[in-house]
């Protein structure tokens, strides 16, 4: 989770933005205040004690369409995380041109600590107290920290009870558009999306420096659904991940110094073996990290690539670590892998940074085609999402660059800019 310094830099850095592109500022003040925030109480039954947890779901702008956003369980949620990163949710989806606005929810709790049936009460007693601010056309909730597909299974199959009850014109299908990330009535390809839209972003790198994937190497860390992904198709673009990293620590091959091309498949595959990536540093057996070696997180951040992936954790690029970074680009998949300070730094430096609002908005992008595949009452073939992620990604891409390039400035200014000319009139 990132801090209370790095959600009030990115209200700074919109103002700061809107004052030097000449936007209205009285409407960039009142953008940057949410629509409404919604806190609730969800007493849930705990050996035989009742536990009142706290909700939130902030929906923060609607212009172009409806709210839309994750929902995460997590001891850690307050009401201004959820504030900022619904605001964030609304530069997202202006800047990936998809027709919804920014919403984001949580609830104050480490799922860790209850029972599955407990876990799904509490799903469903959240969807009880805000249903009706929810809706297809209102505000459309999605997998966020801690929360899965079955989590939104619960909440989906709760939401199409009440509004059955309710609502006069309900449709089933239209109230399974209400939440994405769905399992049941999900879209095939959801789980890649994250990770497939980064990979498109560094394919459009790549075309932008004029090289070839297999000139360019990449360190990526963290190797869950984001990293992995990432790793996965970047690797089948031909692009060289010579490092990966998970909690434990990275795995990299090196020869004479230099850095080798890992075998992204069969390092997944050793990684579901063991549990790890440290037991794929490779005694024998048929991973292909042989002849490799185990390195820090720490020293895999400080690796002499050509791109670095966060794609774990919040601030992991820092003022302790900042001025040991070598590569030239920067793809941030996880959310504000970078300090405000670091960023800086880097971009002072010269590092090309594709920021999180744009490099990991394939996920955001998946959502809009499950919710319209579910509005429709179709089922799309992974296939045909895939393409249309492309097509969304590198649209986003070619515009953000372009503002980039004409205005003489970085990607997340250039980013921020885009969004905020389509949201504030
Ligand atoms: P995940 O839980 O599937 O994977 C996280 C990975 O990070 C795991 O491999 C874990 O071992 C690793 N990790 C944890 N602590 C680490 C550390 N200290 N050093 C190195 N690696 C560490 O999560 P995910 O869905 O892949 O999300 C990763 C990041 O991407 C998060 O910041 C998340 O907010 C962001 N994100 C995810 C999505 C999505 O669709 N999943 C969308 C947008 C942004």
């Amino acid at each position: 989770m990132a801090d209370q310094n790095t959600y009030n830099k990115i209200e700074q850095d919109i103002v700061e933005i809107a004052a030097k592109y000449n936007l209205p500022l009285d409407k960039v003040e009142t953008f940057l205040q949410p629509d409404r925030v919604i806190e609730v109480t969800l007493p849930i039954k705990i050996d035989e004690e009742i536990v009142n947890f706290k909700g939130y779901r902030a929906q923060h702008d609607n212009t172009l369409g409806p709210y839309k956003g994750g929902l995460r369980f997590h001891p850690e949620v307050t009401r201004d995380e959820v504030i900022t990163l619904s605001l964030l949710m609304s530069l997202k989806t202006a800047l990936i041109g998809v027709k919804f606005g920014g919403g984001k929810g949580g609830v104050v709790v480490d799922p860790k600590s209850l029972t599955a049936i407990q876990l799904e009460e509490l799903a469903r007693e959240y969807v009880r107290k805000i249903h009706h601010v929810l809706g297809h056309d209102i505000d459309i909730p999605a997998p966020d920290v801690n929360t899965n597909p079955q989590i939104l299974d619960w909440m989906a199959d709760e939401y199409v009870r009440l509004s059955k009850k309710h609502n006069p014109t309900h449709v089933d299908h239209k109230a399974y558009a209400t939440f994405t990330g769905k399992g049941k009535h999900g879209l095939d390809g959801r789980n890649v999306a994250t990770g497939f839209g980064g990979a498109v972003v560094l394919g459009k790198i790549a075309e932008k420096l004029k090289m070839k994937p297999r000139e360019i190497t990449v360190a990526v860390m963290g190797f869950g659904n984001v990293g992995y992904n990432f790793a996965n198709f970047a690797s089948e673009k031909g692009f060289q991940i010579v490092a990966v990293s998970d909690s434990q620590g990275g795995v990299i091959k090196q020869t004479n110094g230099e850095l080798l091309p890992l075998d992204i498949p069969l390092v997944f595959e050793c990684k579901q073996e063991k549990g790890t990536l440290a037991g794929c540093y490779c005694a024998g057996g048929v991973c292909d990290t042989r002849g490799g070696r185990m390195i820090s997180n720490k020293s895999l951040l400080e690796l002499p690539v050509d791109v670095l992936v966060p794609a774990a954790l919040g601030g992991v690029i820092n003022e302790s670590n900042m001025q040991h970074i070598k590569a030239k680009i920067i793809i941030e998949m996880a959310n504000n892998p970078i300090t405000p300070y670091a960023y800086r730094f880097l971009e002072k430096k010269g590092v090309t940074i594709v920021p999180d609002v744009l490099a990991n908005s394939g996920g955001v992008a998946a959502s809009y085609l499950e919710w319209e595949q579910n509005i429709k009452n179709d089922t799309y073939k992974k296939a045909d999402v895939l393409k249309r992620l492309t097509d969304i990604m590198e649209k986003a891409f070619e515009n953000t660059w372009k503002v980039s390039t004409k205005n003489k400035t970085g990607l997340k200014e250039a980013s921020y800019l885009t969004a905020l000319q389509k949201l504030i009139k």
